[in-house]
C-alpha cells in the first residue's frame, strides 16, 4: 500500500490574490490513481457512516482505481445529487475522512479530492443520469412544491422527481443555488460548477421557477390551492446578525450577506462591466471568525484591500475550517484577536473612519464549550477603517413563518419539525438551515434527502 497521502495543488498565494479563479487545482489523473490505490477497501467501512448521505465510498474509489470514472460518478450519484460541490466544500476532516481508519495514522484517504475528481472528469454525466428518471407517462404524478433552491431544496426536488413526482421549485432570487450561488465565493466554488449541478437537476425534470418569493408572491395556502399535495421548505438562514453598536447603521458598513451577494451574484468586482457597484475603501475590517468571515476577508484581499479580521476570542476558538485559516494567512490577512468592537466612529460624511475596540481575555467555558471572552478594563484602542463587514452569524429567514402563523418556530427562529421533517402544518415539511440554524451543505442535503422520503410516504398514505 502506498503510504503517502496525495495533497491537492493550489494556485500560489501571490498569484491567487490577484484573481477570483479557484484556489484548489484538484487531482491530476496520476494523483487520483495513486490515492485510490491507498484505499484499504474495508469490509465495514467507517467512512460511509461518517458521510451524512452515506455514499458508498470504497466502491466509488475502487472504480476510480479501475479507471471507470463515469461508473464512479454514477456510484456517487446514487446517494449524492451535488458531488462536484461536496467534493469542494464539505468539511471532510470532520465527516468521512475523520472516520477513515487511516486517520488514526494521520493519513486518511483524501475522499473529498477523489469525489471532486470523479465529478469533474466523468463524461456524459447528464445524459447517463437522465435515463434513470421516470418519464411523465410512467407515473400519475402528484405535484410537490419545494421552496428555496439551496442544497436542501435541490436535493429534495431531485429525489422527489426521481420518485416520479411532478416537482416545482420556487426560488426568490433570480438564480438558483442558495448560498452556493450567492455566498461561497468563486475561488472556493466556481459558479460554473454550481450552475452545472443545477442544470443536472433541471434535466431530471424539476421545474425551477426563479423570482418567486413564497410568503409574498404566493403563500403556502395558495400553493395547496394550486394543487400541490405537499410542500418542502428549504429557505435557509440568510438573515444577518449585527453587533448592535453605535455607527453600525452607517453606509460603508456591510453585512457579510450583502457584501458576498453583491460580489458573487451581482459580480460587483467586475464593475463597470457588471452594473452593481460596491463602495469600498482601502482599509477593511471583517468582524467574526467563521467560514463566512474568512470568505469576506479573502474576497476583500482579492479586491486589493488591506484587510484585518477582528475576533473576540483566540485562534484556537475560531469556528472556520483550518484550511481556510491557513489559506487566508498565506494571502496576507491581518488579525486582531481577543478584540471586541465597541463603536464604529464616523467622519463628517457619516462614513466609517475608525473602529473603537476593547482587548479581551479568555475566562471559563460558556454553553458552547468555548472559553468566554472577558473585557480587560481600560484597554480601549482604535483601528483605522474605511469599511466594516459584519460576519457574526445568520438567523433563519423569517418571511414564510411570518406569513403563516400556524407554522410553529423555536425561539431562535428555526421552524419546528418532527422526526419525519413535518412541520406543525400537515403536508408541509422543512429541512436544512431553516430547521437547524446555520450548518453545512451536506447536512442540508441529508435533510433534503430524508424529507423527500417522508413526503413520499405522506402522499402515499394521504391519497
Ligand atoms: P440556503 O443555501 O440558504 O438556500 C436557501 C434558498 O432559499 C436561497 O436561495 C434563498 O434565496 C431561498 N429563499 C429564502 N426565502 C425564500 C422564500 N420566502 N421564497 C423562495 N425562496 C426563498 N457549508 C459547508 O459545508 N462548507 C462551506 O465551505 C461553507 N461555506 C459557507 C460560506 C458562506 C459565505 C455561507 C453563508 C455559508 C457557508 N456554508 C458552508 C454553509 C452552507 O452553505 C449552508 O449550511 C447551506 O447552504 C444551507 O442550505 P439550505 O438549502 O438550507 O439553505
Ligand atoms: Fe465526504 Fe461530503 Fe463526499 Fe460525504 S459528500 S463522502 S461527507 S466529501
Amino acid at each position: 500500500m502506498e503510504q503517502n497521502r496525495q495533497e491537492v495543488k493550489q494556485q500560489p498565494p501571490q498569484e491567487r490574490i490577484k484573481n477570483f479563479f479557484e484556489v484548489s487545482l484538484g487531482f491530476t489523473e496520476e494523483q487520483a490513481l495513486a490515492e485510490a490505490k491507498r484505499c484499504l477497501q474495508c469490509k465495514n467501512p467507517a467512512c460511509v457512516k461518517g458521510c451524512p448521505v452515506e455514499i458508498d465510498i470504497p466502491a466509488f474509489i475502487k472504480l476510480i482505481k479501475d479507471k471507470k470514472i463515469k461508473e464512479s460518478l454514477s456510484k456517487i450519484k446514487e446517494k449524492n445529487n451535488l458531488p462536484a460541490i461536496c467534493g469542494r466544500v464539505c468539511p471532510q476532516e470532520e465527516q468521512c475522512e475523520v472516520a477513515c481508519i487511516l486517520s488514526k495514522k494521520n493519513i486518511p484517504i483524501n475522499i473529498g479530492a477523489l469525489e471532486r475528481y470523479a465529478s469533474d472528469f466523468a463524461d456524459e454525466k447528464l445524459s447517463d443520469n437522465k435515463k434513470k428518471v421516470k418519464s411523465a407517462e410512467d407515473t400519475q404524478s402528484a405535484k410537490v412544491a419545494v421552496v428555496g433552491s439551496g442544497p436542501a431544496g435541490l436535493t429534495a426536488a431531485a429525489d422527489l422527481v426521481k420518485m416520479g413526482y411532478s416537482v416545482a421549485l420556487f426560488e426568490s432570487l433570480h438564480l438558483a443555488g442558495g448560498v452556493l450561488s450567492y455566498g461561497i465565493p468563486e475561488f472556493r466554488l466556481p459558479k460554473k460548477i454550481v450552475f452545472g449541478e443545477v442544470e443536472y437537476i433541471k434535466s431530471l425534470g424539476v421545474d425551477i421557477q426563479t423570482n418567486v418569493l413564497i410568503g409574498k408572491t404566493f403563500t403556502l395556502k395558495d400553493l395547496f390551492k394550486q394543487g400541490f399535495k405537499a410542500i418542502f421548505i428549504g429557505v435557509g438562514a440568510g438573515l444577518p446578525q449585527f453587533l448592535n453598536i453605535p455607527g453600525e447603521n452607517a453606509p460603508g458598513v456591510y453585512s457579510a450577506n450583502e457584501f458576498l451577494t453583491r460580489i458573487n451574484l451581482m459580480k460587483a468586482y467586475k464593475f463597470p462591466q457588471a452594473i452593481t457597484p460596491i463602495h469600498i475603501g482601502n482599509k477593511i475590517v471583517v468582524v467574526g471568525a467563521g467560514n463566512v468571515a474568512f470568505d469576506c476577508a479573502r474576497v476583500a484581499i482579492r479586491l486589493g484591500k488591506d484587510v484585518t479580521l477582528v475576533y473576540r476570542r483566540s485562534e484556537t476558538e475560531m469556528p472556520a475550517r483550518e484550511d481556510e485559516i491557513e489559506n487566508a494567512k498565506a494571502e496576507g490577512l491581518k488579525f486582531q484577536l481577543l478584540t471586541q468592537p465597541k463603536e464604529i466612529i464616523l467622519d463628517k460624511n457619516r462614513m466609517p473612519s475608525a473602529m473603537r475596540c476593547s482587548r479581551m481575555e479568555l475566562g471559563k467555558p460558556d454553553s458552547s464549550g468555548r472559553r468566554r471572552p472577558v473585557e480587560i478594563p481600560n484597554s480601549e484602542f482604535e483601528i483605522p477603517v474605511d469599511n466594516v463587514i459584519v460576519a457574526i452569524g445568520q438567523r433563519p429567514n423569517p418571511l414564510i413563518y411570518k406569513s403563516t402563523p400556524e407554522l410553529k418556530t423555536n425561539p431562535e427562529g428555526t421552524i419546528c419539525v418532527d422526526e419525519n421533517y413535518m412541520t406543525t402544518i400537515p403536508g408541509v415539511f422543512a429541512g436544512g438551515d431553516i430547521t437547524t440554524g446555520a450548518d453545512t451543505v451536506i447536512s442540508a442535503m441529508g435533510a433534503g434527502k430524508k424529507a423527500a422520503r417522508a413526503v413520499d410516504n405522506y402522499i402515499k398514505t394521504h391519497k
